[in-house]
């Protein structure tokens, strides 16, 4: 266990699915990732128990 959780998301302008990792250590955090096919800015919103997620949203930088 290092703290690292793999999970799909889809974009909010594209709707691709992709993997991203998330950092599990950190229970509650909110960053902004590039989608890896539109390259557009999404922002993540994390809740974790320090090891796994517990809640993830997604949503677009610009609503
Ligand atoms: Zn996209």
């Amino acid at each position: 266990m290092n703290g690292l959780e793999t999970t799909q998301i889809q974009c909010p302008y594209c709707w691709e699915t992709f993997e991203t990792v998330v950092d599990c250590s950190v229970v509650e955090q909110q960053y902004v990732e590039d989608c890896y096919v539109c390259c557009q800015p999404i922002v993540f919103q994390v809740t974790s128990d320090g090891e796994q997620i517990t809640e993830l949203r997604i949503s677009a930088e610009n609503q």
